[in-house]
């Protein structure tokens, strides 16, 4: 709800210092409220803080004043509410918890930027008499009498200036003479315009898409908190599902939030929003400049903007009366932030922010995320299938190429089957286009034999051992055995010539391409080449208008992209990561080959997948390659239940950062035995190893893991990490990924 103005006599504040109690102030007449930043005494300075509550009467006798106010309003009354919630749910300082809330640029203080702006003052005809009277044409107030009077409403001085060449000094002639007007006007530097777009109206919904929809509305206008799953293939209309339930709740003046992954914010999404709505819409990402998302937060605050699209952080946008909140791909690993505390899951917090509001929650998914999808199974959520693709076209066929055969037939490790290759040359012939995927997400070295393709495994554990840059080592990531490289074999030959690290780069992947088709014009899209600030909008731009043939690219092109001339698409190395020694790996790997075979056949043609691997025996690829997600959920669901990973219990990752192994290793055998010693009945503790990432940034990565029935438990035991100099301590609630 929106907050009403208030003049309190006392204020709490939490100030921006290693003070991590609220402290009293006395207001000095200020309008202030929850979430207000203001400058406050403390210990001779003023510092910033905010204010976390209002009071009637002070704490103590002798209160400091106020000193002045920042920023009235910073933030809606809920999301003070959701802030204490992630405090204790991320088990991190609530003082951490709102500097995370806050964007950036209410932290500092910046100035709204205003503009000169003309108008005429005195009637028309008097100003027509005025501008007659003065013989020259030439003359500067002649000028701008005559511009003045071409315009309905009047004109930015900049502007004025630029179309009329005059100087600045007949402007204020005439300002004395009480001709025009000349005022101050804020600009507002958040807003796209909709100058560009026709707007497209509401496609008439399939039967699927219509029921889903209606179990949205009806939530939506009964007021009641509800989340609803929807699972949707790719290509069945999810997103003309959530612009309908925008359009209706912006009819019932409810706020909407929409959320998808950062990559996914591309002008593809952004356009087909705008082309939809003719008011106001906030796009937060996180190129903004300062003043920008200023103007946004300033716009949303105030009312005037009710829907906000962003990633993950634009989840505490301060929409007013929100009453919608839609989290696309909602299995996408950057809703969670990792590198930081709080590290929270925006789609967790966006449910428990419907619910904090008796709002509608979307979530949307071709491959939901198992705890999401285990979540609708025990009816948490509502669940509504989209199991055809909107424009009726059929779902790719996908080919299963063993690469082992490959590897034989040419006599070293192929890059490119032939039947690859043959599709890509008819693709070339006929003017179609071809998508090759190459991940990198599973592309951490480890051994591998090059003439019976064994993995090097550990003896323990059976995960790949894999390879540590800085130590120069071989490492099981569970267990802690290491092996120097040269002293590798295979267990299966007992060669250790063959030995060789695998995994081709994109790069390679475009050398190797460019060699057998020498004419075809082939893009490249990876971290390499979209680096600088709106390359992957031209690289998309230059791929969708037929510029290329082939684009080469990693998890970039994988999601939400939709190219309809593409009918081939090609998953060179669909193997790596399952050799990624974490519980989700095989979770992570159908979501990523579902989304890349989803790029295919898009438009008018039907499309084709040609899925590279060595490993076609396991089911994770098969049931991919199917689509069948429910049978591999109910395979996959068991294993979990097994060894006792999420849904089935909590889990937290402690992660410790040193800037020497010694002292890394130290600690965490220390914290180990610490756990061990003071362990609640339901916990496991998996202890302490070096992350996959062993060295990041200078600083060494070590971690432990807790697995617990009862999240209590685990709070016990992250409350026993005592500070230790030089160790940077990351508590990881629900984390996404136990390896990296
Ligand atoms: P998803 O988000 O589920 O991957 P999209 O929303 O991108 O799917 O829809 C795929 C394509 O189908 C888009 O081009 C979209 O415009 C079109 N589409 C969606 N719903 C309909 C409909 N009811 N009738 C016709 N076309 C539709
Ligand atoms: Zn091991
Ligand atoms: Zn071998």
């Amino acid at each position: 709800m929106a907050s009403s103005p208030l003049i309190p006599p006392f204020v709490e504040v939490l100030v921006d210092q290693r003070v991590f109690k609220p402290l009293c102030y006395e207001n000095s007449g200020f309008s202030l409220n929850v979430g207000s930043r203001v400058l406050v005494p403390l210990r001779n300075k003023s510092v910033k803080g905010t204010v976390v509550g209002c009071l009637n009467a002070a704490s103590f006798q002798k209160v400091a004043k106020i000193d002045s106010v920042l920023v009235e309003e910073s933030m809606t009354e809920d999301l003070m509410d959701l802030a204490k919630w992630m405090s204790a749910y991320y088990l991190t300082p609530f003082q951490k918890v709102l500097t995370t809330l806050l964007p950036a640029s209410l932290k500092k203080k910046i100035k709204k930027e205003e503009h000169y702006f003309v108008t005429r003052r005195a009637p028309i005809a008097d100003l027509i008499e005025a501008a007659s009277k003065i013989l020259d044409p030439k003359n500067p107030q002649k000028r701008v009498l005559e511009y003045l009077l071409m315009q309905e409403k009047g004109v930015f001085l900049s502007k004025l200036l630029e179309e009329t060449g005059v100087s600045k000094s007949p402007i204020e002639s005439l300002v004395k003479k009480k001709w025009i007007d000349l005022k101050k006007l804020e600009v507002d530097r958040s807003l796209f315009t909709h100058e560009d777009f026709l707007l497209s109206p509401p496609k008439k919904l399939n039967e699927e898409q219509q029921q889903a929809l209606n179990k949205i509305l009806l939530s939506l206008e009964a007021n009641k908190f509800h989340t609803e799953l929807l699972f949707g293939v790719t290509g069945s209309g999810k997103t003309e599902v959530y612009l309908q339930a925008i359009q209706k709740a912006r009819s019932l003046g409810l706020g909407v939030l929409y959320l998808v992954p950062e990559i996914a914010l591309t002008t593809q999404t952004i356009d087909r929003l705008l082309s939809r709505f003719s008011e106001q819409i906030a796009v937060l990402h996180h190129r903004l400049s300062d003043g920008e998302r200023f103007d946004a937060y300033r716009g949303i605050l105030s009312g005037k903007i009710s829907i906000v699209i962003g990633a993950r952080s634009a989840i505490f946008a301060p929409v007013q009366n929100l009453g919608l909140i839609i989290v696309d791909e909602e299995q996408d690993g950057s809703f969670k932030q990792t590198e930081e505390m709080p590290c929270y899951n925006a789609r967790d917090v966006a449910i428990v922010r419907a619910k904090y509001l008796k709002a509608v929650c979307v979530l949307g998914s071709a491959t939901p995320c198992f705890e999401t999808f285990y979540n609708a199974q025990n009816l948490k959520y509502g669940i509504s299938y989209l199991t055809q693709r909107a424009k009726q076209n059929p779902l790719p066929e996908v080919k299963i190429v063993d690469m082992r055969h490959e590897d034989d037939k040419k006599k070293c490790r192929a890059l490119f089957s032939d039947l690859l290759l043959n599709k890509i040359e008819d693709r070339l012939k006929k003017g179609e286009q071809t998508l090759l995927f190459l991940n990198r997400r599973g592309f951490f070295k480890c051994q591998i034999c090059t003439t019976c393709n064994e993995t090097l495994k550990c003896d323990q554990c059976d995960v790949c051992l894999t390879y540590h840059k800085g130590e120069n080592i071989l490492a099981c990531h569970l267990c802690g055995f290491t092996q120097d490289p040269k002293d590798a074999f295979c267990k299966k030959c007992r060669s250790n010539e063959t030995m060789r690290f695998q995994g081709p780069g994109t790069e390679q992947v475009e050398r190797a391409l460019k060699a057998v088709f020498k004419e075809a014009r082939v893009l490249r899209m990876d971290r390499d080449t979209t680096r600088h600030k709106g390359s992957h909008d031209a690289l998309y731009r230059e791929f969708k208008s037929q510029k290329a043939d082939i684009l080469i690219g990693t998890q970039m092109i994988a999601k939400g992209l939709d190219f309809p001339l593409v009918t081939l698409v090609g998953i060179l190395n669909a193997d790596s990561m399952l050799h990624i020694p974490d519980f989700r790996s095989a979770e992570n790997a159908f979501q990523l080959l579902s989304q890349v075979s989803g790029r295919a056949g898009r438009g008018d043609f039907p499309g084709e997948v040609v899925l590279q691997t060595r490993l076609p025996e396991y089911q994770v690829i098969q049931h991919a390659s199917k689509e069948d997600y429910q049978n591999f959920f109910e395979e996959e669901i068991l294993l979990r239940k097994q060894f006792d990973y999420p849904p089935f219990k909590k889990m937290c990752r402690i992660v410790l950062q040193a800037p020497e192994s010694a002292l890394l290793d130290r600690f965490g055998t220390f914290l180990t035995h610490l756990f061990e010693k003071n362990r609640e009945l339901d916990v496991d503790i998996l202890p302490y190893t070096l992350c996959g990432l062993t060295k990041a940034k200078g600083q060494y990565r070590g971690q432990i893991l807790l697995k617990a029935q009862k999240f209590t438990s685990l709070k016990k035991m992250v409350l026993l990490i005592p500070k230790a100099e030089k160790i940077k301590i990351l508590v990881d609630v629900d984390p996404l990924q136990t390896f990296f």
